[in-house]
């Protein structure tokens, strides 16, 4: 699939470790990530700021302008990073990084992160032996907040739950209508993250749906939900309930948000986005995105972390359910397209399956999948 091209080095390795590290208060701010195959320093910067790097041997100096800062020291402690330092001096400051690595073009890559969306200017250095080229220059989107990185205080964890459909879209109608079966299963799930301590969002409650009301459409209510998706949040998670023509496909797949691999998962984001010309113009739309996406570390980033949620949401569900289990996918569904936090939509199995479907049906069985999707979701919070 294309899409994991892109993704390159930082797939296999986020899949198992991933390591956000604030320095102390002081500003600037300083996040380091590491992966194994790569390391990310991200610090805030003022948004006048330029950057230039330089490299020699196994030191990357990056001078920053205009730039007042104490000094600051951090011990890398990663494959690629032995220790860092950023000190300022006369209105100027200077990150020197030293690596483990005899620097080479291609190993290292300073990048701008505009402000944006409530988060500050930030300079990116990312140190690796195998850096993809970034594909364009162009601003990338800000972005990227993650569980931990954003957790200097331990706040509490804030969970964004999106019962698919509702009010006038009743979505797949089979032995179950899905937009019931998503809210039952939700406000499930929503009591179990409750009772754990987590904060949850609900995209809806009750039976009804921005789309129609006021003259929004479609594409209309999918952006309400997924704007409820904001950096404060730490994952966005979209339930469905599948369905097919004829009786025979069943069991439970979870998504994250990129191109789909073939036609027909690229058909089933197309129903997902309202079916019909609208899901077809939608799903065009957050195709190109995903595209454009594959050039944007910080959101491939941001997507390592959604196949993660995605992972433990997925094994989750199959231990409890024991539905047949047809993996983690991606595909181009509107609601999952901002990558600002970790977000999946999970498809709890076939309304047109005659077991399944009536197991959508009974309380038991949707009890299961939402304490599938709760442990999920909780295994995802406390790494
Ligand atoms: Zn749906």
């Amino acid at each position: 699939m294309p899409f994991a091209r892109g993704l390159g080095i930082l797939f296999a390795a986020l899949l198992l470790a991933g390591l956000f590290v604030s320095a102390d208060s002081a500003a600037p701010r300083i996040a380091y990530h590491s992966d194994g195959d790569f390391t990310r320093i991200v610090l805030d910067a003022p948004n006048s700021a330029s950057f230039t790097a330089v490299s020699s041997g196994k030191t990357l100096n990056i001078r920053l302008e205009p730039f007042g800062v104490a000094q600051q020291n951090g011990t890398g402690d990663t494959p690629q990073v032995a220790a860092w330092q950023l000190e300022g001096a006369g209105g100027h400051g200077l990150m020197t990084v030293q690596t483990r690595l005899e620097l080479k073009a291609g190993m290292y890559k300073v990048f701008n992160l505009p402000a944006g969306d409530g988060l500050p200017n930030r300079v990116v250095v990312d140190i690796g032996a195998n850096l993809e080229p970034v594909a364009s220059a162009a601003p990338v989107k800000p972005v990227a907040q993650t569980v931990s990185s954003r957790t200097p205080q331990k706040p509490r964890l804030t969970v964004v739950l999106d019962p698919g459909h509702g009010g006038i879209d009743p979505g797949a109608v089979g032995f179950v209508t899905e937009k019931v079966t998503t809210l039952d299963v939700s406000l499930k799930v929503r009591a179990i993250l409750t009772a754990a301590g987590v904060t949850v969002k609900m995209t809806r409650s009750g039976d009804y749906a921005w789309q129609g009301v006021g003259g929004c459409d479609k594409r209309c209510d999918l952006d309400k939900r997924a704007d409820m998706g904001s950096t404060d949040r730490n994952a966005f998670v979209s339930i469905h309930v599948n369905s097919t023509i004829g009786n025979k496909a069943q069991g439970i797949e979870t998504y994250l948000f990129g191109r789909s691999p073939d036609g027909e998962t690229l058909s089933q984001a197309e129903r997902e986005n309202g079916g019909g010309s609208v899901g077809k113009a939608i799903t065009a739309q957050a195709r190109g995105i995903a595209s454009s996406l594959l050039g944007d570390q910080l959101a491939q980033l941001n997507a390592s972390f959604s196949r993660r949620l995605a992972n433990g949401i997925q094994v989750n569900l199959i231990s409890q359910s024991k539905a047949v289990n047809l993996g983690v996918k991606q595909a181009e569904f509107w609601v999952i397209r901002k990558p600002r936090i970790p977000a999946v939509l999970v498809e709890i199995g076939f309304t047109t399956h005659p077991v399944e479907g009536r197991n959508l049906g009974t309380q038991a069985y949707k009890q299961k999948i939402a304490l599938g999707i709760a442990r999920g979701i909780l295994a995802f919070l406390r790494q």
